[in-house]
């Protein structure tokens, strides 16, 4: 049986743009919660925005943004850890169908000068500067060098505006109060207008992608690419209005703006952000304070959750359901996070932003075996297929090549590179994901890792997940990452890369080659260990190997 399936077609895709879904939305639940932000203290208030209000708040920016002038298709960047502005923003530029450029809030300088040059990015909004990032100083810079860029917002600081307004000759600085203000100077007939005129096919946003290294391109997603995409996650995921979806993974990524935003507020769900960036204790206090009935994170989120020591003393009762994604998700995690966390319907979501993000997921009634230990099988309107990467045919059930994604949710292309997207997607349409998988004679799918982190060890191909998987089950592992490090005699050699769990015994390269002695086939057991206290990992919780792959070649001095 070839190794192609197709996504039940019976719900049609919604055929509007993201401002007039909301719209709607706000009629129907006008008063119900539609975003929670936690307080940034212990003891201060959280802010709270019913649909109504969020649609006020949202109506004043974009409105503002007309007063300035800002067209349709002009970009808009958001360079900010997670805050009530940032969706407030999403929605905002959605509606006037300016494009909002995620600028991944790890950037520096020169990524940030890139991204703004590559895009020719007109607004940049920006948030205060904190302990670990000078946000301020790096937009001033970006300003000063970047000729398009004409106007820097500073967004306040837990709805306390930080910085004074900019030198007085400055007039390309605001602060999001003073922003706000020029509203006044717009009707709402105005903004109803350009509403009115946008197409769900035009670009709307901009997510800038190079998996984890190269450099970033600009992924260009339209209105219907990613509020299809949500909005059939949450009726998947069954959400409803009752439910209160706690989002504790970043919006700059599709994890947090599509999966979490466009999704729960497509459904009149209320979203929850548990606080700027990610910390175990806040993502379950957030459930706990807000009656959370779905979490999201990446598989080292949860792992780092499961891990707390005060962990039983959470109320986890509320929850219900939510997305495990991003990178492999361990078997032996998700069942933890079902039987522990109550979160008995949660989901394996598998995608990449250029799919809007996700082509492939588990469903609710699923076999345990299918939900824990596969990517799911093809989302609805989507097709999938698994090729041969060298000449691109399409293999059978069972075999191992690289997966493909077609329909409504691919990309429309990188943006003003013509040539990388062609390399991406091919002339019938369908986005190769440079990842290894393989189909089950039901149509699930198990990710096998990315193809460049197949490790051949002489001459055999080796799959990193396996070992990890089967590292998994050792009593003192908490987590675990199998690169390939390079050898003289056999190409390529293992290295298990290991976090141990608190108090455990050291381990060591015998010790480990031991646990996998008679389990694992010789070639597969680690030559080296590498006993850590993290993983080196992007914003969006992918574990960086080829960071990994260097530090080792560089301490083994290979
Ligand atoms: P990004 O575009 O940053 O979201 O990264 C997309 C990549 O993340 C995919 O190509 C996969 O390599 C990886 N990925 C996402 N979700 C999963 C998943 N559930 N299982 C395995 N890998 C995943």
């Amino acid at each position: 049986m070839r190794a192609y399936t197709a996504g039940d077609t019976d719900v049609p895709l919604l055929e509007e743009t993201i401002g007039r879904n909301f719209e709607r939305i706000v009629a129907r639940f006008p008063f119900h919660d539609a975003l929670i932000e936690a307080a940034p203290v212990p003891g201060a208030d959280a802010r709270r925005w019913s649909y109504t209000k969020l649609n006020d708040d949202v109506d004043r920016l974009a409105r503002a943004l007309l007063a300035l002038g800002v067209a349709t298709g002009e970009r808009i960047g958001i360079w900010s850890p997670n805050c009530a502005e940032w969706t407030i923003l999403q929605y905002a530029t959605a509606k006037i169908g300016a494009i909002l450029v995620n600028v991944n809030p790890a950037y520096r300088s020169h990524e940030l000068e890139f991204v703004v040059r590559q895009n020719g990015m007109r607004m940049l909004v920006t948030a205060p500067s904190d302990r670990s990032s000078d946000y301020t100083g790096m937009a001033r810079q970006a300003l000063a060098d970047c000729p398009e860029l004409k106007e820097l917002v500073f967004l306040p600081d837990g709805g306390q505006p930080q910085l004074q307004a900019g030198d007085p000759e400055r007039d390309a600085e605001l602060t999001y109060a003073e922003l706000l203000k020029r509203a006044d100077d717009v009707g709402h007939s105005a903004l109803k207008a350009r509403l009115a005129g946008l197409d769900p096919q035009d670009p709307i946003n901009l997510q800038y992608t190079s998996g984890t290294t190269g450099f970033p391109k600009g992924a260009t997603l339209t209105h219907r690419n990613i509020l299809n995409n949500g909005y059939s996650i949450g009726e998947l995921l069954g959400y409803t209005e009752h439910d209160r979806v706690v989002i504790p993974v970043p919006f700059y990524h599709c994890f947090g703006m599509v999966i979490g935003n466009l999704n729960a507020l497509s459904h009149g769900a209320a979203t929850i952000i548990p606080g700027r960036s990610f910390t175990p204790a806040a993502a379950l206090e957030a459930v706990q304070d807000f009656g959370g009935t779905s979490l999201y994170g990446v598989p080292t989120m949860f792992i780092a959750e499961l891990a707390l020591p005060d962990f039983a003393s959470y109320d986890l009762s509320t929850l219900r359901t939510g997305v495990m994604a991003g990178s492999l998700c361990p078997i032996e995690v998700m069942n933890r996070v079902i039987s522990e966390m109550n979160m008995k319907d949660v989901a394996i979501c598998y995608g990449m932003t250029e799919t809007s993000p996700v082509s492939t997921m588990t469903r609710a009634g699923d076999t345990m075996q299918q939900r824990t230990e596969t990517v799911g099988r093809t989302m609805p309107q989507l097709e999938s297929q698994v090729v041969d990467p060298v000449t691109g045919g399409v293999l059978e059930r069972g075999d191992i090549g690289e997966l493909c994604t077609r329909g409504y949710a691919v990309m429309k292309g990188y943006w003003n590179q013509p040539d990388k997207t062609a390399e991406a997607i091919d002339s019938d349409g369908w986005m190769h994901t440079g990842d290894l998988a393989r189909m089950d004679a039901d149509g699930y799918v198990v990710i096998e890792g990315r193809i460049k982190d197949m490790v051949i060890r002489g001459g055999e191909n080796v799959y990193p997940r396996e070992i990890e998987e089967f590292l998994y089950t050792h009593p003192a592992i908490r987590d675990v990452q199998v690169i390939g490090v390079p050898d003289a005699k056999y190409g390529e050699e293992l290295m298990a890369c290991i976090i141990l769990k608190p108090g455990a015994e050291p381990l060591d390269a015998a010790a480990v080659a031991e646990f996998c002695r008679g389990k694992l086939a010789h070639y597969k057991i680690p030559r080296y260990v590498d006993v850590r206290e993290s993983f080196p990992m992007t914003v969006s919780g992918k574990i960086r190997k080829v960071e990994m792959r260097e530090e080792a070649v560089a301490r083994l001095g290979l």
